[in-house]
């Protein structure tokens, strides 16, 4: 395989402290000493005069010796001889041996038997010679490296625990400031559900070639993390920036024109004081990072992703004091009916904040993420349904109003074993009814684990609640997966109503094919984010049911949304 050589190339830079020893066989004693001379800056050399004494000497020390120099015609015991029992006996049959000599017509035989390579006499090319002996060196050594390494199967990099330790080494030899690089792919569930595995298989294979060119070149090394994210080592480079678009390029111009988007996320100069494993952690949340953001292909760790960690902890570490102390609270914003004449007050969405004493309020966006992460967030809806549902049984007593109040449910609720038994335990402690809570399910909850979360929600839909697949046209379930799903309401995305400069056609034909493959469910649809009366009048001219939005009303303290009901009486 060609990308063996480049690899074994690429074990130079990692290994190379110490002397290595090398033993010259050779009965003239100049020769000896004009090769002595030659070598003895870059090796340690060892002399022998005649085959028997070298055999000797290579029996005792054959785990040290790098390269054999090998003269063919001596006294007692010839070089042929020697070559031939040196690549018979286990033992001594990867040293490298290169054979000295001044006719031609002996290499070939000389080959026939194992040798490695030739010196020609007389000795007065020494560069020559010492990169042919360098060379023949390294080849060994890398072999007896690649033949221990882990390797992915798939693409042939370095496993990742193996390329953990290989970094380590790199420290140790090589010497400069590091990068660790991560490098993920856009999206690759939805590659493989479009185009099939096979060609998945030739995106990651594909990107691996590319990388160890990279890698080469830079020198440095590359391994892959898990499915589709590679990692990579080297000394440290300038400008990501155009490392990344040279990466997009380069994969996608090799795949034929494909649509694949690398991201790479990098921790520039590495602390090495920090463990490999850290690093490449840090390279990775800069990739996450560059996942937000689509304009751009990379990101850089940097001390604000490390300041933003802190935070993280110190937001989970405070979660159980501020539910004890109540600092969640619940915002409620309007959703508003758009089927009649004038918009009508039609639902509402239960929204968490975070008041906390110590921070100021919190906005779920920052700790949502991280609550699902660790799965805290179960204990905090938990926490909201009962708030929200105590709030509603309070507004029905005191208002006449027949829709439902929604609340999120995150995928990781869904997986809990209790779920079903505690929505009901809600509902019938605050003596609702199934049609009071309406829950929203973020379609991307959708996407993977389909038939338990299938299955969950199928049985709260069979007790009677609505369903609302929230976000929708935001994550890549299937159409299949979505047919299957017995959802009452789509809540469209909000990126569809957040325009940016030339995108506003796509948008336009997105919102209506969504609106269109509504009908087809027959179910309504809700726009969300809809900040101004010009998105407000488009959308109920296409046939979208329901609005929510800043323009109706941002999310509020209950007291405030109160007065809407209030109103409506
Ligand atoms: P979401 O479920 O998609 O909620 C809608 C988000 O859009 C809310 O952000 C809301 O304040 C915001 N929004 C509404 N109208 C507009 C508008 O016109 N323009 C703009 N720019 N934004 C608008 P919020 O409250 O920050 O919540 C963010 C996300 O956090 C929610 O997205 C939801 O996924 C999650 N979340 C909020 N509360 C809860 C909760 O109690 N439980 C769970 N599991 N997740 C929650
Ligand atoms: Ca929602
Ligand atoms: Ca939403």
């Amino acid at each position: 395989m060609e990308s063996e050589l480049r690899r074994n190339r690429r074990m130079e830079a990692l290994f190379g402290n110490d002397k290595r020893q090398i033993l010259i066989v050779e009965d003239e004693e100049i020769n000896r000493m004009i090769l002595g001379n030659m070598l003895e800056n870059q090796y340690a050399v060892s002399y022998a005069a005649d085959g028997e004494e070298a055999l000797e000497y290579i029996k005792e020390h054959h785990e040290s010796i790098s390269a054999v120099l090998l003269d063919l015609i001596m006294p007692k015991m010839d070089g042929f001889t020697l070559l031939r029992m040196l690549k018979d006996n286990p033992a001594t049959k990867r040293i490298p041996i290169l054979v000295m000599t001044g006719q031609k017509e002996a290499e070939v035989p000389s080959l026939l038997e194992g040798a490695n390579d030739f010196i020609a006499k007389p000795y007065d090319m020494p560069e020559v010679i010492r990169a042919r002996i360098g060379n023949a060196i390294r080849l060994s050594e890398d072999r007896r490296l690649i033949e221990t390494a882990e390797r992915d199967a798939l693409t042939g990099l370095y496993a990742r625990d193996f390329f953990y330790q290989y970094c380590e080494q790199m420290d140790r030899n090589v010497q400069g400031e590091k990068d660790a690089v991560a490098i993920d792919i856009d999206h690759f569930k939805l590659v493989n559900g479009l185009y099939g595995k096979e060609f998945g298989d030739k995106v990651l294979i594909t990107i691996a070639e590319t990388l160890l060119d990279v890698a080469d070149h830079n020198g440095g090394i590359v391994g892959r993390a898990n499915a589709d994210t590679f990692l990579l080592y080297q000394p440290h480079q300038d400008d990501y920036g155009s490392f990344a678009a040279y990466l997009n390029k380069e994969v996608n111009s090799r795949l034929g024109n494909a649509h694949i988007r690398l991201r790479v996320g990098v921790y520039e100069c590495v602390d090495q004081n920090i463990a490999v494993i850290s690093r490449f952690d840090r390279a990775r949340i800069a990739c996450d990072r560059a996942k937000d953001n689509y304009s751009l292909s990379f990101e850089r760790y940097d001390e604000s992703f490390h300041k933003q960690q802190l935070e993280s902890q110190r937001y989970i570490a405070a979660m159980d004091d501020a539910m004890k102390e109540q600092e969640f609270v619940i915002y409620y914003q309007p959703k508003y009916d758009m089927t009649g004449d004038a918009p009508k007050l039609g639902g509402a969405e239960a929204l968490v904040r975070w008041n906390s004493k110590s921070e100021g309020l919190i906005s779920p966006g920052k700790f949502i993420p991280l609550f699902e992460q660790n799965g805290l967030i179960y204990r905090l809806d938990l926490y909201i349904w009962n708030e929200v549902a105590r709030q509603v049984k309070e507004w029905k007593q005191k208002y006449r109003f027949d829709f439902p109040v929604s609340v999120n449910v995150s995928r990781i609720d869904l997986f809990s074993p209790h779920l079903l038994q505690e929505i009901l335990g809600i509902i019938s402690r605050n003596g609702l009814s199934y049609r009071d809570i309406a829950l929203e399910i973020t379609e991307s909850a959708c996407a993977t684990d389909t038939e338990t979360v299938l299955a969950v929600v199928r049985s709260l839909r069979d007790y009677g609640f609505e369903i609302e697949m929230d976000d929708f046209g935001s994550g890549y379930s299937s159409l299949n997966m979505l047919s299957k799903m017995p959802i009452n309401v789509l809540k469209m995305d909000m990126k569809f109503f957040q325009r940016s400069a030339g995108n506003d056609e796509l948008m336009d034909a997105m919102v209506r094919l969504i609106i269109d493959f509504a009908k087809v469910m027959k179910v309504p649809v809700v726009a969300e984010g809809v900040e101004d009366k010009e998105q407000a009048d488009y959308l109920k001219e296409i046939g979208c049911n329901m609005i929510q939005g800043y323009y109706f009303g941002r999310p509020m303290p209950a007291e405030d949304f109160e007065k809407l009901l209030k109103g409506m009486d």
